[in-house]
């Protein structure tokens, strides 16, 4: 055992293969706890308002929001609705990276503005993707939080520039890719010298599903095992990870029981209309019912909501 480790012991009692001692080390050495009681809790601010919310202390955060942003108005109408049951983030797309190139929803900086006037309208820190290095800059300017996608989770340089750029980093778990990739990938923003870095599990791909039509299925075991191992807090994003909105509500408390700090949800006016992602978009008042749903559990494991 190190100074800098949680103990070889319990790595190897743990099971895991995938994250070696030498990992630990070598590796992870700023991702990885150095006790059982190290936690970061990561500190967002909205706009001006500083320290607005705090993720992976006993408070449960939900970022709530579109899949991509439409029109003010209804970005408006999401945000009065999300804040009203209980969210405490404002999440939403302006830069997205969609499968096929042909349709493109966003109105990138104007996107920008819009969930910016709302952020601040509803006291609602704003989480944004930012795809490219060259946008690091724009995106920072008007988001609280910077997401970088699952597609993106290996983009070193990306993940140096946010970084170094400072705003807390919301860090999507690749689809493909295993919980030694996804503490590396923090490593690369952590060493870039930013310590507010949060895990987002977002469904993995796997060759057989309940579902043929099934594109991706949250992996619940990744959240305890990646709490075991890190510091950072971890959440869950079951809107992506099943791509159906039948689905949503039992991933969603299925993460908070596994341990997840909190939850990143699509919610929308009209699910069934939104440009992007229609299938997996929750109403408002399906979210709202799932929100009590949550408090319950989140009382029943010692935690807020
Ligand atoms: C998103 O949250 O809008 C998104 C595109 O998610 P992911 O990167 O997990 O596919
Ligand atoms: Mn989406």
């Amino acid at each position: 055992m190190t100074d800098n480790t949680i103990g070889f012991d319990k790595v190897d009692s743990y099971g895991l293969k995938d994250i070696s001692a030498k990992d630990i080390q070598n590796n992870l050495f700023l991702s990885i706890k150095k006790n059982e009681d190290h936690k970061t809790i990561v500190s967002v601010d909205c706009g001006s308002k500083k320290d607005v919310v705090q993720i992976g202390g006993d408070e449960l955060v939900i970022m709530a929001g579109p899949c991509a942003v439409t029109t003010e108005e209804e970005l408006m109408l999401t945000a009065q609705n999300a804040k009203k049951h209980g969210a405490k983030m404002l999440r939403g797309g302006a830069y997205k990276p969609l499968t096929f190139p042909h349709k493109d929803p966003s109105k990138r900086e104007e996107g920008l503005k819009i969930l910016r006037k709302a952020g601040d309208k509803y006291g609602l820190p704003v989480v944004t993707e930012v795809m490219d290095t060259r946008e690091v800059e724009l995106v920072g300017k008007y988001a609280d939080m910077l997401q970088i996608g699952a597609r993106n989770m290996s983009n070193f340089s990306l993940l140096k520039e946010v970084g170094e750029f400072g705003k807390p980093v919301l860090l999507k778990r690749h689809m493909g890719l295993s919980l030694r990739d996804w503490l590396g990938a923090a490593e690369h923003i952590l060493k870039a010298g930013n310590n507010n870095v949060v895990l987002c599990e977002r469904g993995i791909s796997v060759p057989h599903t309940h579902d043929p039509n099934a594109r991706f299925i949250m992996d619940v075991q990744v959240i305890p095992a990646a709490k075991y191992f890190t510091h950072l807090p971890v959440i869950a994003d079951p809107s992506h990870s099943t791509f159906n909105r039948k689905l949503v509500a039992p991933m969603a408390r299925a993460a908070i029981s596994a341990g997840a700090d909190g939850l990143i949800i699509d919610v929308t006016q009209i699910p069934e209309k939104d440009p992007v992602d229609p299938l997996q978009g929750l109403s408002y008042e399906s979210f709202g019912k799932l929100m009590s749903e949550l408090n319950i559990i989140a009382g029943a494991i010692g935690r807020k909501l």
